[in-house]
Parts: structure tokens; sequence; C-alpha cells
């Protein structure tokens, strides 16, 4: 099965964005297998976890921040972005999703997320569906 490639325009410098939806649409009706997302990009990332109370999202931000502070003397990076980077490897820039006859098979409280570290910009997804 062909690649998708979506596009989400991000509108923050850092924030959590519910793509799950975006996702399902993008799903072939009869499909079932695996679907692997991926993000094109080294300053944000992808994860799937509480879409429920939103709160869980403010205290990840919270926390990040405190990992890993946008500045720190010893980060030489040029761009300046060094934080968003770390973030970014942290959490990781793909998530490998279950489809069963084209719905996403998610717990009760799950949701995809892409996470923005450095917005607001123009972002890529792309979905590969394997099986
Ligand atoms: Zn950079």
């Amino acid at each position: 099965m062909k690649m998708k490639e979506l596009h989400i325009k991000t509108t923050k410098h850092s924030e959590f964005i519910d793509i799950t939806e975006t996702i399902q649409r993008n799903i072939p009706k009869a499909y079932s297998g695996i679907a692997v997302v991926y993000v094109p990009h080294t300053t944000c990332a992808l994860f799937v976890n509480e879409g429920a109370d939103p709160d869980v999202m403010k205290d990840l931000g919270n926390k990040l921040d405190k990992l890993v502070p946008w500045k720190e003397p010893y980060f030489r990076h040029l761009e300046g972005n060094s934080a968003a980077h770390i973030k970014s490897i942290l959490i990781g820039n793909s998530v490998t999703l279950i489809v069963e006859e084209g719905t996403l098979k998610l717990g009760t409280w799950e949701k995809v997320f892409l996470a923005e570290f450095d917005g607001p910009r123009q972002r890529k997804l792309w979905i590969q569906f394997m099986g």
C-alpha cells in the first residue's frame, strides 16, 4: 500500500497536538494491519498517551522543560534549539499502531500526539501501512 503524507500546522513554540482523528481519517476502510507513523523532522516527536485529561500534557510539557531547559551554558549547536532536538530524541520520531478493519486500536484513554518543540512550523507526517 502506498505511503501517505499528511501536513500539520503547529501554532505554538511548544505544544502537544492530538492527531488521532487526522490519522484515523487517512486509514483505508477495510484495512487491517500495522500503520507506522513517522515524523521526518528533528525538533518534534510522536507518542501515544492519555488524551482525556489535558493536565497530563501540561505536566509532561512542564517536566520536559525542567529536564531540558531551553538554554544551557554548554549547548554548542549554532541554531540555538538544542533543547528541541534533545526532547525529540527522548520521545522518538515514530509510533507503530495496530489497525483493525479500518479502525485504530487504542486503549480507552489513549490518543496519538505530535509534540512540537520548536514551532510554530508546518510539519509533515508519513504513514506507511504494512501487512
Ligand atoms: Zn537545530
